[in-house]
């Protein structure tokens, strides 16, 4: 398993840009419709606060919901309930550094029945053969 990375709340707010860091250390959520544009070509879902390795490109579909969305995880997932907002959820965060990614319902395509979805700016694409950013 991965090692931990644990950081203040400061060195966080330091590395993240502001929307990065409201929805990964404040469990915040983007705006619908807000990353439309990830790439369709291979590669993999990185956490965009530590570089974990969370989705592969191939498990990206297309939920119309607003938010990139997965049929499984790759890896590095942890998931949590979540009571908040009068709603039982099961929130998804990062297994490495605990970062707010989003929620995973039920409601996805088979074989897995699951949809992660994600909000864009706790992911960061990296495409097949490039360098994962630290
Ligand atoms: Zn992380």
């Amino acid at each position: 398993m991965a090692d931990k990375i644990t950081r203040s709340d400061v060195e966080w707010r330091e590395l993240l840009d502001p929307a990065t860091y409201h929805v990964t250390r404040q469990a915040g959520t983007e705006r619908p419709f807000s990353h439309p544009g990830f790439p369709k070509g291979p590669g993999q879902y990185v956490c965009a606060c530590c570089g974990a390795r969370l989705f592969d490109g191939d498990q990206k579909f297309e939920s119309h919901c607003g938010w990139p969305s997965f049929s499984r995880a790759a890896g590095n997932i942890e998931e949590h309930r979540d009571l908040s907002h009068g709603m039982i959820r099961t929130e998804v965060r990062c297994e490495r550094c605990d970062a707010h990614l989003g929620h995973v319902f039920p409601d996805g395509p088979p074989p897995t029945g699951l949809r992660y979805c994600i909000n864009g700016v706790a992911i960061r694409f990296v495409p097949e053969g490039a360098e994962v950013p630290a």
